[in-house]
């Protein structure tokens, strides 16, 4: 027998993490690991925070899991939280982001069909977009490695250049039900949405009745700064994909909407059998505490801040390696001038700091939403020995 216990679909690294304190990884080989990687955005409390690990163990104890046959007190009260903090007045929570994706892809196509507009069935969707792995997510984006193989795809979407509001525009057609965009794309590279698009976006779904689909998994919960990076732009979806970091670890993800927008989502039209047990909305209500305390957020800002100077500092003395940086918040993307894959193996590997490699020659930072100054100079220090004893392959 070849294959693996556990399902070969990931490159899995040699570093084996057991343990994890704050911003550090412990590894079974006793090493060491300044975490800029988080759980790819994740882990936004840092790892054993006390007040998750408190709130999980008292729900352990209390109430796990009962179906969504009963009432749920803690979900009310967590979509309530959400629902006093946002654009939303109803939330379905679920197990990941897939999910959440999946859930605003319904709410939108049922959207249309309860005015009586079933053929309002299609999302435009952008290159280089990521919207995780079920086949709903995959067929919404055009990025080849993620759908070959997989065919056949859902029909009911149309890909357009992201960042190109015109290209966008012209593929509105009678059977258009809106726009599912990362307001930050995360897996695609880190690439922020410009005002202009993001608002222009916004203004023809006004304008043509469309729903404006956001998926922030990966650059909502605190990362930029504010509770969600559509709030950077000064405008609000009529549906959102919610998941990394709200559950700080343990697996959660939302589907966030306005009344309107989930109209259509009546008795019997979707479910979930964790979707919002009682374990997960305590870590839900463990997390918004935190990210909820006065201050909380402007730490954030402050340390992304903090973050892209230092980066900016770094940049000119590694020039043959480093081409920029960009991002909001912590959630920056440093380019390299070569693939970032084998950097950031470089880095995990003999400087002890954990990177994430994306697309478009990126090297993500993507560190717990509590770190402090010293962390990020402990970064910039490994990233600058890193830099300097970095041979690149001779292949790239
Ligand atoms: C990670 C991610 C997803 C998928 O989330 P899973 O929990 O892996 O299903 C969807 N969209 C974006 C933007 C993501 O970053």
């Amino acid at each position: 027998m070849a294959i693996t216990p556990l399902m070969p679909v990931y490159p899995r690294c040699d570093v084996r993490p057991v343990r994890g304190e704050g911003v550090y990884l412990i590894s079974d080989d006793g090493r060491r690991f300044l975490d800029f990687a988080a759980g790819i955005a994740v882990n936004a409390l840092g790892h054993s925070h006390p007040h998750l690990i408190e709130a999980i163990q008292e729900q352990t104890e209390t109430l796990m899991h009962v179906s969504n046959l009963y009432g749920s007190p803690q979900g009310e009260k967590l979509a309530q939280r959400l629902v006093d903090n946002t654009f939303a007045d109803t939330v379905f929570f679920t197990n990941s982001g897939t999910e959440a994706v999946e859930c605003a892809i319904k709410t939108a196509r049922r959207y249309h069909f309860a005015n009586g507009h079933p053929e309002r069935h299609d999302l435009i969707t952008f290159s280089s977009a990521f919207h995780g792995r079920t086949m709903g997510a995959i067929s919404a984006t055009n990025q080849a490695k993620m759908r070959e193989g997989f065919e056949p795809l859902a029909p009911g979407f149309k890909y357009a250049e992201f960042n190109d509001l015109d290209g966008a525009l012209a593929l509105i057609d009678d059977n258009t039900a809106g726009f599912l965009v990362e307001p930050i794309q995360g897996e695609g590279g880190i690439r922020p949405a410009t005002d202009e698009f993001l608002q222009g976006l916004r203004k023809a779904c006004d304008e043509h009745g469309l729903l404006l689909v956001l998926d922030e998994v990966q650059a909502g919960y605190g990362r930029t700064g504010k509770f969600f990076a559509h709030e950077l732009y000064g405008i609000t979806p009529d549906i959102m994909a919610v998941a990394k970091g709200i559950g700080g670890g343990f697996p959660l993800g939302a589907c966030l909407a306005t009344e309107e927008a989930a109209k259509g989502m009546v008795f019997g039209t979707h479910g979930s059998t964790y979707g919002g047990n009682p374990l997960a909305m305590a870590a839900g209500q463990a997390v918004l505490d935190v990210i909820f305390e006065p201050g909380f957020l402007d730490h954030v800002t402050k340390m992304g801040e903090r973050l892209r100077a230092s980066l900016e500092q770094l940049i000119p003395n590694h020039d043959e390696l480093f081409e920029g940086v960009r991002g909001k918040g912590l959630m920056q993307g440093l380019k390299l001038k070569h693939p970032s894959r084998d950097f950031v193996a470089h880095l995990r590997d003999h400087h002890g700091l954990l990177t994430v490699a994306a697309g478009d020659n990126i090297v993500r930072l993507l560190p717990p939403l509590i770190i402090e100054e010293k962390h990020i100079a402990e970064a910039m220090e490994k990233l600058s020995e890193g830099a300097r004893t970095y041979v690149v392959p001779s292949d790239d």
